[in-house]
């Protein structure tokens, strides 16, 4: 009967300890299967309070997240709880909770974040003195890193913007020193834009840009040729809502969202106030969808993907030789 009594308060106990760490153990579940398993097998027992438990604990299996999303998350937490008890019950001093709801909503907000696919989104012909940073405070808020392209002469007009975005994480290419249409100059003249821009952007950052998206997209085999030579991949863009011309903050939101697909590039322009606004709010939308947003470098890595010098892109899907 004392025995009973202490379970009861044990009981009241190791409730509470578990409303405590609920988030804290399924957030872990985040990492992949076997380290959120480990993590839930290890954390679970300390954050209840009975790190002297043996491995008995060790039975329950968190499934992968691809293999259906926790279907049985709540069977595998009464497992865990059951089996918890049972070697408690032996330890003759702690007894658990056996009902897992109360983590039910923590297992919700998990379910929301499952990447469906990756987008990168891509800004040309900036960074622009004041919508820029408005920008670029949207994206740090919500934890999303894009690529710029930048003009070299308006990089060296807004050096600390440049700065900026290189310390917030986000990828910096080159988008020529004047704009102008590289099938239009030199081969002299493109390696000078190129070179130009490479070098004030360095000067900010420490780090030359290795991607390229030539001017309007214009390119022959001379523009790949030099990129070659200068290290360069050329990157255009698979999605692209005419937002320079349109100057429609909703249109062109509608126009990423009914667009973009895993792989995709989408082409904006972060000097016009409608395109920000367009932006932020596909951004909102495909993190809602369960996209991640990545740089243009991640979206092919994360497709084991490596850009070649002198190749050009246009998405994951889309990779065009050097003889278009
Ligand atoms: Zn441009």
């Amino acid at each position: 009967m004392a025995n009973r009594i202490l379970m009861a308060v044990c009981i009241l106990i190791f409730s509470i300890s578990f409303v405590g760490c609920a988030s804290r153990v399924f957030a872990l579940a985040r990492v992949d299967a076997a380290a959120a398993n480990a993590s839930f097998i290890h954390e679970m027992p300390i954050e209840a309070g009975i790190e002297g438990l043996p491995p008995i604990v060790q039975t329950p299996v968190i499934p992968s997240r691809n293999a259906g999303l926790f279907p049985n998350w709540h069977e595998i937490f009464v497992d865990f709880i059951t089996n918890l008890e049972t070697e408690a019950a032996a330890m003759n001093n702690v007894v658990v909770p056996d009902n897992g709801d109360y983590i039910e909503e923590e297992y919700t907000e998990e379910e929301e974040q499952i990447v469906v696919g990756h987008i990168a989104i891509t800004f040309d012909d900036g960074p622009h003195p004041t919508l820029t940073p408005v920008l670029l405070d949207a994206l740090y808020a919500r934890d999303v890193r894009v690529t710029f392209f930048l003009l070299g002469m308006e990089v060296d007009r807004y050096p600390d913007i440049v700065a900026r975005m290189y310390e917030e994480g986000h990828l910096i290419g080159n988008h020529s020193f004047g704009h102008p249409s590289f099938t239009r100059i030199s081969r002299q003249g493109i390696i000078d834009e190129i070179y130009r821009t490479n070098r004030s952007i360095e000067a900010i950052t420490g780090t030359a840009p290795t991607t390229l998206r030539p001017p309007y997209g214009a390119r022959n085999n001379m523009v790949l040729d030099v990129a070659r030579e200068m290290d360069m991949s050329v990157v255009l863009w698979s999605v692209d809502p005419r937002d320079w011309s349109l100057r429609d903050a909703q249109r062109v939101r509608d126009h990423i969202i009914d667009h973009a697909i895993d792989g995709s590039v989408v082409l904006l322009h972060d000097i016009h106030e409608s395109s920000i606004e367009a932006a932020i709010m596909a951004v909102d939308i495909l993190i809602e969808q369960g996209f991640k947003l990545v740089t243009v470098e991640e979206l092919f890595e994360i497709n084991a993907m490596t850009l070649q010098a002198g190749e050009m892109y246009r998405s994951i899907y889309h990779t065009i030789g050097g003889t278009e």
